[in-house]
């Protein structure tokens, strides 16, 4: 009663009505949500309309991050988990040793494993199709989430084949999913500056769209707390809910903010806890055809994604096991989390925690 009065005399009021009767909000109205200091007023608006669409439930996964190599030909300047061949802290793993960790998760109740990498110089196409073909003969039930879009990309210029041919090769071979990372901030602009010679946006959103097309699923995220403006990330949410009703593929969003410790931009503030929460939310208002935000706790903090749970995120990604991307950015809040952490941490802020596949369907323990 105290927050709908307060609501009603905040400049948002309208927006939150907006949400209430299920109206979509503008491009015009995104900004303003972004521009607003009423930080109360938007985790309301965003609560609300997270409870219209996933009551009071939040969802974890029992997953595994897995990285067959951080060996790279391109540079971002964000990155600092990409290396060179020549750099000390390589590695690369053998198919074997890739299955021999997973094998020892399935034991653990793991049903869906992850896989990036840098954009590998020299192996051949055939390594990745063999890696997605002995997982999936370590147990079918796995779900492999793999290859980010300009991965994607990677691999169809080493197979001297189509982006989406090598999209049904890897289907064929088993791949389940196709992981949302790479989409950075979908602005031109942005992209000069933090990543010359990655895909484009275009690129970026065709590979999804085709994806999607071929009946497959993926999640999507944004990298924000860097060079970009308020716009810019408008824009970017712009294209996803364009992409999502065109093709209804995306599972959900996953907002990443840039840890700038140790990359070639460590004189970037990063984006605060209210930053944080205010992306999350506004998310949550103005991507209406996504059924899921995530606040992913490797980049939050546990205690900052526990809060997360009232600002419009419904959703805790998972137990990770084995995180290095943030880590060797500078990131400091873990590798891995047991499912009893997620679920006191979605408990304790007054949510029903509930196990979920990597399609977001409840699974019973
Ligand atoms: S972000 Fe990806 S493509 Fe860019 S340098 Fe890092 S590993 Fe390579």
């Amino acid at each position: 009663m105290v927050l709908e009065k307060l609501i009603r005399r905040s400049e948002l009021a309208d927006l939150y009505d907006s949400v209430v009767a299920g109206r979509r909000i503008s491009d015009g109205d995104c900004l303003r949500l972004y521009r607003s200091r009423d930080i109360t007023a938007i985790g309301a608006i965003a609560n609300a309309a997270r409870e219209r669409k996933n009551g009071n439930r939040a969802s974890y996964i029992l997953n595994r991050y897995l990285n067959y190599s951080n060996i790279c030909i391109l540079d971002c300047q964000f990155c600092e988990f990409g290396k060179k061949k020549r750099d000390a802290e390589t590695f690369e793993l053998t198919i074997e040793q890739m299955v021999e960790r997973v094998r020892n998760d399935l034991r653990l109740g793991v049903t869906e494993v992850h896989i990036v990498g840098g954009l590998h110089p020299s192996l051949r196409f055939g390594y990745y199709v063999d890696m997605i073909k002995a997982l999936k003969t370590l147990d079918a039930n796995l779900h492999v989430k793999a290859f980010t879009a300009v991965e994607i990309y990677h691999l169809a210029w080493l197979a001297k084949q189509t982006m989406p041919e090598v999209l049904a090769t890897l289907r064929d071979a088993g791949l389940d999913s196709i992981t949302g990372g790479g989409a950075e901030i979908f602005s031109q602009r942005v992209r000069d500056i933090l990543c010359k010679g990655k895909e484009t946006a275009e690129q970026w959103l065709d590979c999804h769209r085709t994806w999607h097309r071929m009946g497959g699923r993926s999640t999507s995220t944004m990298l924000y707390g860097h060079v970009e403006t308020l716009e810019e990330r408008v824009d970017h949410l712009r294209r996803l809910r364009e992409l999502q009703d065109e093709t209804h593929g995306f599972t959900g969003f996953v907002p990443l903010h840039f840890v700038p410790d140790k990359t070639e931009l460590s004189h970037i503030r990063p984006a605060s806890g209210l930053d944080d929460l205010r992306n999350l939310a506004v998310a949550r208002i103005y991507l209406d055809n996504f059924d899921h935000i995530t606040g992913y706790w490797i980049a939050l903090g546990l205690k900052l994604a526990q809060v997360s749970l009232s600002f419009g995120v419904d959703d805790l990604h998972g137990t990770i096991m084995e995180e290095k991307i943030f880590q060797m950015a500078g990131g400091a809040d873990g590798q891995q989390q047991t499912r009893e952490d997620l679920e006191r941490a979605i408990r304790e802020a007054g949510r029903i925690p509930i196990q979920r596949d990597s399609l977001y369907r409840p699974i019973q323990p």
